[in-house]
């Protein structure tokens, strides 16, 4: 027996269904001992693969919140082969106010997984994801959207890392996700996000954007919701019902530097595209004004590269160096499978 700042009641090796909590330790004027219960359910039945289900890492993306809870509620544990760990609402007390970033601490739960785990809330529930739950993972499926501030398109994500063998697993449950834009490539090595700390534990990273604008979406959860039905069917996890077998388009998108534009100073953006539009590069993006200096003309704003629009910025009022557009490149499978085939 020992004592944790973070510990679970639940028994990741016990079968059945289990829903229960993640406590943190939250020391405060008013709770000398107390704890931030993070929800957290447990679902294991038979043989197969182990995969954590996260959404909530930021608190105002909603589509994966619901997608998770809806699946938590519905889940027939006999049906499934092998183990799934859900945590709906990581950063909770960010999830709580609505929020990026949790209120208590200011932390970013996305940007807490680097060399070490900051003495907070946040860097706490980030230590226990990546110490004590992804070590015991195959599969890491983390479900994101735009949050308040941008609107993005609704995608699949991988971070394929510098594996080939991993890629390849990853790169195929991607596909089988089947989500309108598939979007896959390795990600900056050093990178403090979650994706990273399941790589260094050797497990399968999966991700998505769905929605945003701090606002939910049903076309958006549709999205994330089959995006999740079909990954456990792949995995071999739980079989996907019928409304999830049909095969849609998808287009296989990366991202480069060149894809983002930002704000060059404040004001208020106007812009001149829109999601889903194909722009290229040096074609109008928009404009900033100054409403505050009515005799001056506005910034005019160019992309400095091609591709889908697939990130908005949804507020009005920036701030330099806010991002006001992120566009996504098309890139054939082939492509992709050719970059993985180059790998160690
Ligand atoms: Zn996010």
């Amino acid at each position: 027996m020992s004592l944790a700042s973070a510990w679970s009641e639940l028994d990741l090796n016990a079968p059945g269904r289990q829903i229960g909590s993640i406590r943190v330790e939250h020391s405060v004027h008013r709770s000398a001992y107390g704890a931030i219960a993070l929800p957290f359910a447990v679902f294991a039945n038979g043989q197969g693969p182990t995969i954590l289900l996260m959404a909530g890492s930021h608190g105002d993306e909603y589509e994966g919140q619901l997608a998770l809870t809806r699946l938590i509620r519905t889940l027939d544990v006999t049906r499934i082969q092998g183990r799934i760990l859900v945590l709906p609402a990581a950063n909770l007390p960010a999830v709580m106010a609505g929020q990026r970033t949790s209120p208590l601490d200011g932390g970013n739960l996305n940007r807490s997984f680097g060399d070490h785990y900051a003495d907070t809330p946040t860097g706490q529930i980030a230590a226990f994801i990546a110490e004590e739950l992804l070590p015991h993972c195959d599969v890491f499926f983390d479900l994101h959207s735009g949050g308040s501030s941008l609107r993005h398109l609704s995608c699949s994500y991988a971070d394929l890392g510098e594996n080939r063998a991993r890629a390849e697993k990853t790169f195929a449950a991607l596909e089988a996700m089947n989500a309108p834009l598939s979007w896959a490539q390795a990600g900056i090595p050093a990178a403090p996000v979650a994706g990273r700390a399941a790589l260094r534990k050797g497990v399968v990273h999966l991700s998505g954007e769905f929605g945003g604008g701090g606002a939910l979406s049903h076309a958006d959860l549709h999205v994330a919701e089959r995006c999740v039905c079909r990954l456990l069917d792949h995995l071999g996890i739980l079989p996907m019902t019928d409304a999830w077998k049909a095969q849609i388009p998808t287009r296989f998108v990366f991202n480069e530097q060149a894809h983002f534009t930002y704000a060059p100073r404040e004001g208020v953006f106007e812009p001149a595209a829109d999601l889903g539009d194909e722009v290229r590069t040096g074609q109008l993006a928009g404009y900033l004004h100054r409403p505050e200096y009515p005799d001056e003309p506005p910034v005019t704003l160019y992309f400095s590269g091609s591709g889908i629009v697939a990130v908005m910025r949804s507020m009005g009022r920036c701030q330099p160096g806010d991002c006001l557009f992120q566009l996504l490149g098309e890139i054939a499978r082939d492509d992709i499978l050719r970059r993985i085939g180059a790998m160690a």
